[in-house]
């Protein structure tokens, strides 16, 4: 699938949050969010008020941005999530935090999705002991997700573990034995993603 490959911290000053996507550099002084106010471009005036549709767009943009899915990729996660029994805005959110390449992530693998992605598709990775080049694989529980045993897929791996401070969530867990390796305990809920996304605003946008 496509990925956007533009500069990212125009991202986060364009939908106003954090999205994290450039691994520590995010949590130093260089953040670009922190030193630059407002959204990207030269002398772009302050908007004003934002009408609804602006608002549900940002929000989307958002969470498509954090995950980084396109438009056509996150209307099939929409799609799915619609036609599913439960609620909507909670399986749409599952369905992003199962995506491997988040998982590989979250167990501090990849300082960022973007370097778990790479990670992915260079076969660094595997799933219940299978080589996955697919980011966009949906775990399950249950699954091991092991870093293959040669030295360049531990080298960046352990690079990364060792840079990662963020905390790893309650539905995996690493084990380190010979090599790293991550276990789903559980399938994700809406409240696994570290992001605040008002989901019904998306919602109300996607099923007009
Ligand atoms: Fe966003 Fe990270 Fe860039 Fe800061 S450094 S603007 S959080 S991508």
């Amino acid at each position: 699938m496509a990925r956007y490959t533009g500069p990212v911290c125009r991202l986060c000053r364009r939908d106003g949050a954090k999205l994290f996507l450039k691994g520590m550099r995010c949590d130093s002084a260089k953040c670009a969010f922190e030193r630059r106010e407002g959204p990207p471009g030269q002398q772009t005036p302050r908007r004003g008020k934002m009408t609804n549709y602006g608002i549900q767009l940002r929000e989307k943009q958002k969470l498509k941005h954090y995950y980084g899915v396109l438009e056509k990729q996150f209307r099939l996660y929409f799609q799915k999530a619609e036609r599913s029994k439960g609620n909507t805005g909670e399986v749409l959110m599952s369905l992003l935090e199962r995506r491997l390449d988040n998982v590989v992530h979250r167990l501090g693998f990849g300082v960022s999705r973007a370097q778990a992605r790479q990670l992915i598709a260079h076969g660094h990775i595997t799933v219940n002991g299978r080589k996955c080049t697919i980011p966009s694989a949906l775990v399950r529980a249950g699954d091991v997700i092991r870093v293959k045993n040669r030295a360049n897929s531990l080298d960046s791996v352990r690079s990364a573990q060792s840079e990662n401070s963020k905390m790893i969530p309650d539905y995996l867990a690493v084990t380190e034995s010979q090599v790293p390796e991550g276990i789903v305990g559980r399938l994700p809920a809406a409240e696994d993603v570290s992001l605040p996304i008002e989901t019904h605003l998306i919602i109300e946008l996607c099923s007009r």
